[in-house]
């Protein structure tokens, strides 16, 4: 392999094989690229791609890395690239029953949270004003990540009031999701690692398996993630980890920067790689980021050089409000946009809070944007729904699910009737799938809910026993149509209505990704594996670099990653750093880190901002500069705001002459044929799919199946249909739902 690309230290990173490794450098010195290239290295000296485990930060970066190594070296369908929450769910995956779990387990997300722990504050009584929800699952979170259970919080904290109702909510919490076979994200770390450190010949077998392991972002693992890591390194030592001290932003949720700053006192032969060369930024904005971060004292000082000009300096801008602060924005973005992709361009800031304005200043000015923010895809009621629906077709005692969509869309099911449900399962010690499964129960319904139910369990049941011999899409598409929902949308008819409509074709899409990107592996997608990734999803996997648009998202996303202009609003105290933050050093030291990652993402041009007025939340007031600017070294700041550019670029733009329009606003929207309803056309398109097959078959016809291609009838009775496929061997298949056409 031709490393002569990577300079000498990333060379000898890229080809140390045995013994443990740590990359120890700043940001956009190369460590992730260096991390893919040893993998590459490896596979080419005739290391098994199935030895290799390799752990990255996002899913997004996962699929990327991935995809670098396979161009390098050809396809590797079983090397592990993936999160620790992904690889802990296959872990748990594979060995379930150590876990204590069915093997159709669920994963639970914030919004189920939510509605647990609420439930629970309801039924114990428990005042949600001392005790609110947020508080609640917040300390239950703090207490998974430290590997603490209900009674280890107890004896930690000693027993009083206070700490006995936090006792309660948590062990009642874990009932639950136990009961409902379903684990929270947290749970996947503490139950993998469990599984690993209880059953020494699983532990054994991974530690077999995996004698090449690398991790990326290593200062941001929690004391978990270290745990899993030790335990299966162990045995071969064979451990490379790659990261950077100034970048360790996550310590509010349970980060460790001794776990990078340890590492050779927990493996004594560590060899160590700094590397010092950056080919990310211009020289300013190194320059620049640096006099910020070294601010902080606890931190292994090193200094990053680069071969790159200066460039333009940093520019600040303080303007009245944050309308005005957005208004600038999107005007500079405007302006630079002449001959560029708005790819090019991010905003990042500090909380989610503050994109909304930056949204409508954008929408104003007709530019692109995407945006990664914590109330995600996902959360939206109508996805959450479905998500639902097809939790259920995998995990029938998901009774949190059922108690979501058991009355979406209206099936007369009030919460009177769903009670009395509830205790029923209760006294039976069944599921309440299981006890609508019963037809004395659903008989038992008032008259409009019976047949309604009914209709209901009879999809689900099919889509449950169909699940392997369709298609995720196909799936959706039927629970979709033959569950109500889209039908009740479309009886709604209101502008709120159509936007759902929408949202739930958009996350057909998502699902064809899925399933086009599993093909492209040689894969089979399955629903199981579609819900995993909808679960251990975060912002920045939905961040799409060649969208053509302006990404906005926080600083907390952005890490990893890197952008022509970046810009920074919000430059204020109490904002950035956060209020709370100014209270303590390493609050402090945390939030100047953050500001690290942030400079660092920018590559030719960095704008910071801050607004003299400024709402949020609600509240109204007058802001000081933020402490972070204060620090920067004043002779790499351009302190006027708006003479920045170069007049030519201005000129050109004005002129029409790029691809901005005569204003120097964005192009016009990309052609549509006249009369073209791309909703209408969608709509269509899952009713059909959704519709079956109302055709009868007989022995001998010829058919194609959507998943399994092209067979031939060899028996029917009333409810399926046999078929032998030219390639998916001999399938019984439900009439009325499996995608079969005659030919
Ligand atoms: P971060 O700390 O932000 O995660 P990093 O250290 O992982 O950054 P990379 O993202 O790997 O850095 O690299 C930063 C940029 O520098 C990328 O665009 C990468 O392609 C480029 N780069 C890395 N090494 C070299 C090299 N030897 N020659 C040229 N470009 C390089
Ligand atoms: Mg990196």
């Amino acid at each position: 392999m031709n490393l002569d690309h990577l300079n000498k230290e990333q060379q000898k990173a890229a080809t140390h094989i045995e013994g443990p490794l740590l990359i120890l450098a700043g940001a956009g010195s190369g460590k992730t690229a260096t991390m893919t290239h040893r993998i590459a290295y490896l596979i080419e000296q005739g290391i098994s791609p199935y030895s290799i485990l390799a752990v990255t930060f996002t899913n997004k970066a996962a699929g990327e890395m991935r995809e670098r190594v396979e161009k390098l070296v050809g396809p590797c369908p079983n090397m592990w690239i993936m999160t620790f929450h992904a690889m802990s769910l296959r872990i748990l995956r594979e060995h379930y029953y150590a876990a204590g779990y069915d093997k159709n387990f669920v994963v639970y997300d914030t919004v189920d949270q939510k509605t647990i722990i609420k439930n629970i504050i309801k039924e114990q009584n428990i005042d949600s004003k001392q005790f609110p929800q947020a508080y609640l699952s917040a300390i239950i979170s703090k207490e998974k990540e430290a590997d603490s259970d209900p009674e280890q919080f107890l004896e930690m904290n000693g027993e009083n009031p206070k700490t006995k109702v936090i006792y309660n909510v948590y062990k009642e919490y874990q009932r639950q999701l136990k009961a409902n076979n379903a684990m929270d994200f947290d749970d996947l770390l503490v139950n993998a690692l469990h599984v690993l450190r209880e059953n020494p010949n699983i532990l054994a077998q991974y530690q077999n398996r995996f004698k090449y392991i690398m991790v990326d972002e290593y200062q941001d693992t929690n004391h978990i993630q270290y745990e899993i890591i030790r335990m299966m390194a162990k045995a071969h030592k064979n451990l490379c980890v790659v990261g950077d001290d100034d970048q360790c932003i996550y310590q509010w949720r349970g980060a460790d920067i001794r776990n990078i700053l340890d590492f050779e006192k927990d493996f004594p032969t560590a060899k160590v790689i700094k590397l010092e060369q950056n080919y990310r930024s211009c020289g300013n904005i190194l320059a620049a980021a640096h006099s910020v971060i070294k601010n902080n004292r606890g931190r292994k000082a090193k200094k990053l050089w680069t071969e790159a000009e200066a460039g333009a300096p940093i520019v600040y801008k303080r303007c009245d409000s944050d309308k005005e602060e957005a208004y600038y924005v999107a005007q500079e973005i405007d302006l630079l946009s002449g001959g560029r992709s708005y790819d090019d361009f991010a905003v990042l800031y500090r909380t989610n809070a503050q994109s909304r304005l930056f949204e409508d200043a954008l929408k104003r000015r007709h530019i692109p944007y995407q945006i990664l923010s914590g109330f995600s895809f996902y959360e939206r009621k109508e996805t959450k729904d479905m998500i639902c629906y097809m939790r259920l077709v995998v995990n029938p005692s998901d009774d949190l699910a059922v108690k979501r969509i058991i009355n979406e869309p209206k099936r007369g099911i009030g919460p009177t009737t769903l009670g009395k449900l509830e205790a029923l399962a209760k006294v039976n010690n069944r599921s309440l799938f299981e006890t609508l499964s019963q037809e004395e129960v659903i008989y038992s319904l008032p008259a409009k809910a019976s047949a309604s139910v009914k209709e209901m369990m009879d999809v689900m049941q099919l889509c449950q026993q169909e699940k392997d011999n369709l298609r995720v899409s196909d799936i959706y598409d039927n629970l979709l149509v033959k569950t109500g929902y889209l039908k009740a949308l479309e009886d709604e008819n209101t502008v709120e209505s159509e936007s759902r409509i929408e949202n739930l074709l958009d996350f057909k899409s998502f699902i064809y990704d899925f399933e086009e990107e599993k093909a492209a592996t040689g894969e089979k997608a399955t629903m199981e594996e579609f819900l995993e990734r909808v679960a251990t999803d975060s912002d920045t996997d939905k961040y799409d670099d060649e969208a053509g648009k302006v990404t906005l998202m926080t600083m907390h996303s952005a890490k990893g990653l890197e952008f022509p202009i970046v810009f920074m609003p919000g430059m204020e105290d109490g904002l950035f750093p956060g209020h709370r933050a100014l209270d303590s050093e390493n609050g402090i030291e945390e939030e100047r880190r953050l500001c690290y990652v942030g400079m660092t993402r920018a590559k030719e041009k960095l704008f910071l901002t801050s607004a003299a007025y400024r709402v949020l939340y609600g509240h109204g007031d007058y802001t000081r500069e933020s402490t972070f600017l204060r620090e920067l070294d004043k002779s790499l700041l351009d302190e006027a705001g708006d003479s920045i550019y170069e007049p030519s670029r201005r000129t050109n733009n004005r002129l029409g002459v790029s691809t901005g329009s005569l204003d120097g606003y964005s192009e016009t929207p990309a052609f549509r044929p006249y009369n073209y309803d791309p909703l209408k056309f969608a709509k269509q398109a899952v009713k059909e799919s959704a519709a079956g097959n109302s055709e009868d078959f007989m022995q001998g016809d010829q058919v194609t199946h959507g998943k399994f291609g092209h067979g031939i009838v060899v028996d029917t009775d009333a409810k399926t249909v046999t078929v032998v496929f030219d390639e998916g061997g001999i399938k019984k298949l439900a009439k009325g739902i499996a995608p079969l056409k005659k030919v």
